[in-house]
């Protein structure tokens, strides 16, 4: 017998996704895999020197529930730089990955019946870490026409009294929107019509925005929003960190020792090399960050480009992030090689891993049927692989079902 809880939620998709290309490989086939969500560079070697190093010095105990001290000057400090924010060690809390961060933050807050707001195309966990404190996830939608931002009034119209949290996450995992500081602006005049809301500002893809463009903490916009935002963030994506696991929350004191409360009874602390190497990540040079940044933006040029003019698919440039979230909806109802009609995005997916061994995300995984994401933190070649063979596989597609009968 497993939980009521557990029944609730759903495995991550990218996760799932990820296994099935292992499998895939594993039997032999060639896969173009864009179903990444971390860099495939390496860790740059100075932060794995300082793992080394910390292991010899014999940080390999258990820190404070909140991170090691060093560890939390150096995300003050680092929000300081990149942020303009300023924090004292005391607001800053290490978490397990900023996943984890965020589990403990609804964890410590919503209460069965309470209810988060969330934009929809959404990165998956949100809804289902709120599922997990039995909370309600309120999904909002936004549209590719709006470049996927959510209009104001939709975000208003979607709060109840029973509302904890609002979530926003910019740079934005799948759809590469960055929020402007007028959009934020706008947000902020809502939480300010409603005091008891906290807002949960998914940065940890800050770094990754382009064509001159700048992430913006929406603390920076509206300092008064301060004492009851979270500032969710991480070495995971910056500095190629995925399996260190160590991200941060930085707000208000009684909602940081309360994520430090629930870490105490449930995984101590993070891991102390992981600490470690994360101090000198955020505390070393950041020209590795930068080179990594401009190559992402090649590579988001040469999928986007590869991607142009295959019939049934729209693939706008994101402004951040990593991801492309092309339209498919040209694609549905046309009949594969096989004779199956593809109904969904899941059918498109499903059929570029099949017939081009090319591996996406359906965008219903986001909230969003109707898209696919593909991620570009892969190599150029096989970006450019990728591309062609999903339009080759798009070329051997029938025509539309629905516009054959007209
Ligand atoms: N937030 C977003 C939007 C993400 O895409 C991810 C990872 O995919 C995370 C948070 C969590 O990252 P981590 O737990 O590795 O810090």
């Amino acid at each position: 017998m497993f939980s009521n809880r557990l029944q609730t939620i759903k495995p991550s998709p990218s996760m799932a996704a990820k296994s099935v290309v292992e499998r895939l490989r594993a039997e032999g086939r060639t896969i173009m895999d864009f179903t990444i969500g971390e860099p495939d560079l390496p860790t740059p070697p100075a932060i794995l020197d300082a793992a080394a190093a910390a292991m010899r010095r014999g940080e390999t105990r258990y820190t404070a529930a909140a991170g090691t001290l060093a560890l939390r000057r150096a995300i003050a400090a680092k929000l300081l730089r990149d942020n303009r924010l300023a924090y004292d060690p005391a607001e800053i809390v290490a978490g397990c990955g900023g996943k984890q961060v965020i589990f403990n933050a609804f964890a410590a807050t919503l209460n069965p019946g309470d209810e988060i707001v969330v934009l929809a195309p959404f990165w998956v966990s949100y809804p289902d870490i709120a599922l997990l404190c039995d909370a309600r996830p309120v999904i909002v939608a936004a549209s590719a026409e709006n470049g996927w931002k959510v209009p104001v009034e939709a975000i208003a119209a979607a709060i109840t009294p029973r509302t904890r949290w609002l979530v926003i996450n910019s740079p934005n995992n799948p759809t590469g929107a960055v929020y402007s500081e007028s959009e934020l602006e706008g947000i902020a005049d809502i939480l300010r019509r409603h005091p008891d809301i906290r807002l949960l500002s998914d940065e940890i893809y800050e770094h990754f925005v382009y064509d001159g463009g700048r992430h913006l903490s929406p603390v920076e916009i509206a300092p008064d929003l301060r004492e009851r935002t979270l500032i969710v963030n991480g070495v995971s994506k910056s500095y190629c960190m995925t399996g260190f696991r160590i991200g941060f929350g930085a707000g208000p004191r009684p909602l940081i020792d309360a994520i430090a409360k629930l870490a105490t009874q449930t995984t101590t602390c993070a891991d102390a090399v992981g600490q470690a190497a994360a101090t000198a990540a955020f505390s070393g040079e950041q020209d590795s960050l930068r080179a990594m940044v401009a190559l992402f933006a090649e590579r988001r040029d040469a999928m986007v480009t590869g991607l142009a003019g295959i019939d049934g698919l729209i693939c706008p440039s994101p402004a951040g992030s990593f991801y492309v979230f092309p339209s498919i909806a040209g694609l549905i109802g046309r009949a594969t090689p096989e004779g199956h009609v593809l109904a969904s995005a899941a059918d498109v997916a499903l059929y570029f891993l099949e017939w081009a061994g090319v591996a996406t995300v359906a965008g219903e995984s986001y909230g969003m049927p109707g898209f696919l994401r593909l991620s570009f933190a892969t190599s150029t070649a096989d970006i450019r692989e990728g591309c062609s063979r999903i339009k080759g596989a798009c070329s051997l597609l029938g025509s539309n079902s629905a516009s054959r009968q007209k």
